[in-house]
């Protein structure tokens, strides 16, 4: 198996240039590179069309061997990653923008073009696809609905499932799937788009997308409230929540996440350092004025304003915030991100709750995230060369999990449950809906090969 790349049957289905050996560093892991996990596969397909994910599938489902679905590699919890081997089925080809009808809000796009290239041919036309993962340059769409991605704007706009309204899907043992259709209404079924985004490739192969877009918002208005703690912080959050206005997008970063981006900051830094909230507004000329001002009411109470006016310097501060986790990492070399989501009344116990997971395992810990959402990237930092550090954060983001759990919250807000997480759904599903998700894998997958270990 460890020849597959030279395996006669799938080198006439997938040609030279469509099966590689697994050999480049970049296909053993995706960006928890630095917390250790990674695999090594026994080769890589590199299909060009759905059509031959569909043979390769069926020739998979026959000789038993395990498909790692694989877009960008920019997941956070490893779930492109072949921890136990199997074929890397890589999606980058199958890259065709198939349509982008402005009248209509919509676009059809095969699963490997980047989210990037969505974002900016829906502008070009005066349209938004709204969902905004922060690494839009390498992930794809595919990886995106695989994980029902969300982002900064997830708070006015939902994630990637609000903006699906049908899929391609490859499944077991070899079928192609189409699901909804063009209609931007449809209940006649029950809803096979939505199990499969966020299904992380546990139930098939993402191929295709049709999306939804809406018209680009003429106008917005970027603040950034900076505060001396986490506790005026959040009473800024809490404060622009209650404003009466939906923020496009309401940010946090803690002290320890913004001294590690501080240097790069768009404008220079500010005297209170210790907890920065972002907010933006969006909307016509009048609605984002309107909102701005309440947000800018909101954030101004006990915090030091700025605001970002015109569009070049939004698109930078945007660029700073899309550079926050590197930043993070780079602090000590390494980092192993919780990405949970509380209720929002529960979002200062959950920061404090980090802190305290923290300290008692002996790492430095930084959080940020979408604070509209109550959704918490707490990341324990630590050398990668440090065995014994890796271990307390991987213990550490276990208990951090079932302290989430305990308030109601979900152990995964918007990454996945991958490789990083498995095993964990069973602190946040009652038994009745754990047997139903392993029912539904068993009945999709019943050889289990699709992205064996993960989610459920
Ligand atoms: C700097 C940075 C910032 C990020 N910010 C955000 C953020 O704000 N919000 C957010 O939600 N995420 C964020 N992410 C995580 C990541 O970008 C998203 O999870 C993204 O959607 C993954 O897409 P990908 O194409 O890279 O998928 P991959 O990492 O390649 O794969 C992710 C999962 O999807 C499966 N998969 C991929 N393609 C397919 C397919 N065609 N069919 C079936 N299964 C498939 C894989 O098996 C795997 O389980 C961030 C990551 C980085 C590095």
């Amino acid at each position: 198996l460890a020849a597959l790349h030279r395996d006669r049957e799938l080198r006439a289905l997938l040609g030279d240039e469509g099966l590689l050996e697994a050999r480049d560093p970049e296909w053993h892991h995706d960006a928890t590179e630095s917390q250790g996990i990674a695999g090594t596969p026994w080769a890589v397909a590199r299909p060009a069309d759905a059509e031959q994910v569909a043979a390769l599938v069926g020739i998979c489902w026959r000789r038993e061997i395990p498909i790692v679905p694989r877009g960008g590699g920019s997941g956070l919890v490893g779930g492109a990653v072949a921890v136990g081997g199997g074929l890397l089925v890589e999606l980058a080809r199958l890259d065709r923008f198939r349509e982008l009808d402005p009248g209509g809000w919509r676009a059809e796009v095969e699963a490997g073009v980047r989210t990037a290239t969505v974002h900016r041919r829906a502008r070009e036309s005066g349209l938004l696809f709204p969902p905004d993962p922060g690494a839009a340059e390498q992930s794809q769409i595919g990886g995106n609905v695989a994980t029902n991605a969300g982002g900064p704007h997830s708070l006015k706009y939902g994630t990637t499932r609000a903006w699906l309204t049908g899929l391609d899907v490859v499944i077991g043992p070899g079928e192609l799937l189409s699901t909804g259709g063009r209609a931007r209404k449809d209940v006649a079924s029950y809803d096979l788009t939505g199990l499969f985004c966020g299904s992380e490739g546990t139930l098939g192969i993402v191929t295709a997308a049709r999306l939804r877009l809406i018209p680009a918002p003429a106008a917005t208005r970027v603040l950034a409230g900076f505060y001396y703690g986490a506790a005026a912080g959040c009473e800024a959050i809490a404060a622009a929540l209650a404003s009466g206005v939906v923020p496009a997008a309401l940010e946090y970063l803690d002290g320890a996440a913004l001294a590690a981006a501080l240097g790069a900051f768009p404008g220079g830094a500010p005297a209170q350092r210790g907890f920065l909230v972002l907010a933006e507004a969006d909307g016509s000329e009048g609605e984002a004025e309107q909102a701005g001002a309440a947000l800018a009411e909101a954030l101004t109470a006990g915090g030091e304003m700025r605001e970002f006016a015109t569009p070049a310097e939004q698109r930078e501060l945007w660029r700073w915030r899309g550079g926050v986790n590197g930043a993070v990492r780079a602090r000590r070399g390494g980092k192993l991100s919780v990405d949970v989501a509380v209720p929002l009344e529960h979002f200062g116990a959950a920061l404090e709750a980090g802190e305290q997971v923290a300290a008692e395992s002996g790492l430095e810990l930084a959080s940020w995230g979408h604070a509209g959402d109550g959704n918490l990237h707490s990341s324990f930092l630590f050398d990668p060369a440090d065995v014994a550090a890796v271990g307390a954060a991987e213990r550490g983001a276990d208990a951090l999990l079932e302290r989430i759990a305990a308030m109601g919250g979900s152990i995964a807000a918007e990454h996945g449950i991958g490789w990083a997480k498995r095993g964990r759904l069973g602190l946040q599903l009652d038994p009745v809906a754990l047997e139903l998700h392993r029912t539904i894998k068993r009945t999709l997958d019943p050889k289990g090969l699709f992205n064996p270990g993960k989610k459920v």
